[in-house]
């Protein structure tokens, strides 16, 4: 990706490769949607992507989050806490926020509950999930995961919507595509007992192709739109 690509044509260029890859494993590419991740970029990037009709924007910072939130009033955005989120923090994600795809712990989850106002629908959630059950990385590991998403689904004020991944960024595709079919798999387990669980949010700007081919139904791209981070 070339870093001064306009965001307009980097976007072309993504729609273009969801495409493709839709294709190569004959799935129907309007069930795979693209959520900007726009941590770091100024609110003038998320006007521009949106004019280029992006509206599902996700960022990791709630702080940075809400001051560009406070600048974009005017669109009709659909905003995704992707980031790491802390349960004293959850106040401005349940209220600020449309879906919070970081969702680990149930403490977390009782929060959110609790904090979403009543004049918006129920908060969307995903459950993120630690495949490699690494001890230093974020996420549920899979033997607990049945548990979590059952107490979630009773919760009033969230709706539960899926599950979502973060491979390792040094991982080897085969690796990453091992992670992807193993969420996949989850999800499959948990629709029995959860038929709304429609969605797997995995897939980023370098292995995009390889999550659409396991099924994802949200890929979370930044630099493939914005380019490079500072
Ligand atoms: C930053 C981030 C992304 C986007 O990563 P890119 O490699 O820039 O596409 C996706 N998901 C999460 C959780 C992120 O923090």
């Amino acid at each position: 990706m070339r870093a001064n690509t306009p965001i307009a044509e980097n976007i072309a260029e993504v729609r273009a490769r969801i495409r493709q890859a839709a294709q190569g494993c004959l799935r129907d590419p309007a069930g795979i949607s693209l959520l900007a991740v726009s941590k770091t970029q100024p609110a003038a990037a998320i006007r521009t992507a949106c004019a280029a009709g992006i509206v599902n924007f996700g960022e990791n910072y709630l702080q940075e989050a809400l001051e560009k939130q406070a600048q974009l009033r005017d669109l009709p955005l659909c905003w995704h806490f992707v980031g790491q989120l802390q349960s004293n923090k959850t106040r401005a994600a349940a209220e600020s926020f449309d879906w919070v795809h970081s969702v680990d712990r149930l403490k977390t989850a009782h929060r959110l509950s609790a904090q979403r106002p009543r004049r918006l629908t129920p908060l969307a959630v995903c459950i993120q999930v630690n495949i490699s059950a690494d001890k230093t990385r974020h996420g549920v590991h899979l033997t607990a995961l049945p548990a979590l998403a059952d107490s979630i689904a009773a919760l009033p004020r969230l709706e539960l919507r899926g599950l979502m991944a973060i491979p390792r960024a040094d991982d080897a595709q085969p690796q990453q595509r091992f992670t992807y079919a193993r969420l996949r798999q989850a999800l499959l387990e948990l629709q029995s007992r959860h038929p709304q669980m429609d969605t797997l949010s995995m897939g980023m700007s370098a292995d995009l192709e390889t999550a659409i081919g396991e099924g994802a139904t949200i890929l979370r791209l930044g630099t493939a739109i914005f380019g490079p981070r500072k």
